[in-house]
């Protein structure tokens, strides 16, 4: 700078010379007295050369003036408010648009506090943003909120930057409206988070989007999960989603159905998917386009249908169960027209017959029998009916009462070889075996279901045992529960059919000599589950079978 005010000045003392040179007077001067004159010219120059440099003065005096009055204009008119501000916060001096900004007019503004004009919360951000300025003296920045101005229901938010002054007294702060940025920013936060949502709220829906590359775009947390769960690793963005599938098949065929979306084809897959937990899942792949609508990735929605396909089976089942419940009403109503068909003849065609009878007293009490067998078969029938309607509908109550177990088993005996007698079971051997200390055969439970457990049993073996042993009894198990059986040696049961005979209406090998209405057994197991009890079976056919059932033991006094 100096070098350079140097050469101005020896510049302005050629051009001087130059112009002394040509001054008409000089050679005169020169000629009477040397000395003088060159004293003279010596002042010329200097006058001239002062002239000059006061010219030159003035051109940069009114250039400095020019250049004041630009950069106040740029400071006024500014889009960008700027301040000054003292160290506490006083506005010292601000342009309009900082003003503007305020709301008010300048010469309002100077000397207040800047603190007055912003929000409570943005208070304590000013504060610390001067106090950073002095004490650190470098560029610092804050955002705060206006009081009192809103755009279209936003508040206005100022972006403040500041820099201290070179007097280290003040500091000059640029002000900046952010709040067109601002809006748009939580607006952009607020789709955000709807989308989110919307991606993240499906339950039990695995979401993934890959690039072409086959890495991750995006993914949900129930992705995540499901990730962590089956390969215990953290997936991450960026990362390739087939790497982490450890089953090579498992992994072609998924980079198979992702090169298809990829391909552009939407498509969906009903898959066991192992990498989902071997549950059931239907995917659909999709390709994702840019803007210009080229692919750049595919995503996979995965929706899990373990649940829909459970349900799905349980309601095959149900539906197959309700078939076969309505095949075995028809065959049900079929057989019970039949079986009151029998003893209804039976009683027409020999009641009728007992008139013609009358003198023959022999022939009369056959008769009799004949029609009494029939009534009673029919009574057993309708008795079979109500017992299972009102097991079914919970009508049949418990009744405890305390008795001796061998009461039970001797009015049995008498009963069945009563029976015995009537079928003309001479080949089969009814035996009765109560195994229990004689200290403890006083039990207390319901002794009619009890007893008609027993004899719906007993009566099964009379009927499917024509020669061998038939032996009803009762003894503790291991678990000190009372065990109740009836073993015969008849037909048996294939293993097959050995569930199926306890439900209603089932029968096995449906002969015309066997009567019965497939009910018998569906109330033995309905009233031992009343008597709080499990029953058994163990069967061969041709070899027999043992009916066994426990009932809690409860000592009686
Ligand atoms: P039913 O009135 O036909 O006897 P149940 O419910 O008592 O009806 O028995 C169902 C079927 O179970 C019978 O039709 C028979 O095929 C079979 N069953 C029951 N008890 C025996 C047994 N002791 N030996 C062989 N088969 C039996």
């Amino acid at each position: 700078m100096e070098y350079q005010m140097n050469q101005n000045f020896k510049l302005l003392r050629m051009k001087a010379e130059t112009i002394s040179e040509d001054n008409p007077n000089k050679n005169l001067s020169m000629d009477t007295n040397h000395n003088i004159l060159k004293l003279n010219h010596e002042l010329e120059i200097y006058q001239i050369e002062l002239q000059m440099q006061n010219n030159e003065l003035l051109l940069a005096k009114e250039a400095a003036q020019e250049i004041a009055q630009k950069y106040a204009d740029l400071y006024n008119f500014a889009p960008t408010g700027y301040l000054t501000f003292s160290q506490n916060g006083r506005i010292v001096e601000l342009n309009l648009c900082a003003a503007q900004m305020l709301g008010k007019n300048r010469s309002q503004l100077i000397h207040s506090q800047f603190g007055f004009f912003i929000s409570d919360t943005s208070k304590l951000t000013f504060n610390s943003f001067l106090e950073k300025i002095f004490t650190t003296k470098s560029k610092t920045s804050c955002e705060v909120i206006l009081e009192n101005s809103c755009i279209n229901g936003f508040p206005v938010y100022l972006q403040l930057t500041g820099i201290i002054n070179k007097n280290n007294k003040q500091c000059e702060i640029s002000a900046s409206d952010i709040s067109s940025y601002k809006q748009a920013k939580f607006k952009l936060e607020e789709n955000q988070n709807i989308l989110q949502s919307t991606f993240e709220s499906p339950r039990e829906v695995n979401i993934v989007s890959l690039d072409k590359n086959y890495c991750y775009l995006t993914f949900n947390n129930f992705h995540f999960v499901s990730m962590q769960k089956k390969y215990g690793i953290d997936v991450k963005i960026g990362t390739n989603m087939l790497g982490y599938i450890k089953d090579e098949e498992e992994r072609l065929k998924t980079k198979h159905f992702f090169d298809m979306a990829l391909a552009g084809e939407n498509h969906s897959t009903e898959e066991q998917y192992s990498i989902l937990d071997n549950d059931g899942w239907i995917t659909k792949f999709s390709p994702i386009y840019n803007k210009k609508h080229e692919i750049y990735g595919a995503t996979a929605y995965a929706l899990n249908i373990s649940q829909i396909k459970q349900i799905e089976k349980e309601l095959i089942i149900a539906k197959n169960r309700a078939e076969e419940s309505d095949r075995l009403k028809t065959a049900f109503l079929q057989n019970i027209s039949h079986e009151i068909r029998t003893p209804m003849n039976m009683i027409m065609g020999f009641s009728n017959l007992m008139a013609d009878d009358f003198d023959d007293k022999a022939n009369l009490q056959e008769h009799v029998q004949i029609v009494n067998e029939s009534c009673n078969d029919l009574l057993n029938m309708i008795n079979e009916i109500l017992d299972i309607a009102k097991i079914e509908s919970g009508q049949l109550a418990i009744n405890e009462t305390e008795f001796n177990i061998n009461t039970i088993f001797n009015e049995l005996e008498q009963y069945f070889r009563h029976i015995q007698d009537m079928q003309e079971k001479q080949k089969v051997s009814f035996q009765i075996a109560v195994q229990l200390p004689n200290n403890i055969q006083v039990i207390y439970t319901d002794k009619v279901k009890l007893k008609q457990v027993l004899i719906n049993l007993i009566k099964n073996a009379f009927k499917f045992t024509e020669k061998g042993i038939i032996e009803a009894g009762c003894k503790f198990d291991k678990q000190n529960n009372l065990v109740f059986y009836v073993k015969d040696d008849g037909i048996g049961i294939p293993e097959d059919k050995q569930k199926v005979i306890f439900e209603r209406f089932v029968q096995v090998n449906k002969k015309s000599t066997n009567r019965g209405t497939g009910l018998g057994l569906s109330i033995v197991q309905g009233l031992v589950d009343l008597l709080k009890g499990e029953i058994f079976l163990k069967s061969k056919p041709g070899k027999g079978s043992t009916f066994s059932f426990t009932i809690p033991y409860k000592k009686g006094n």
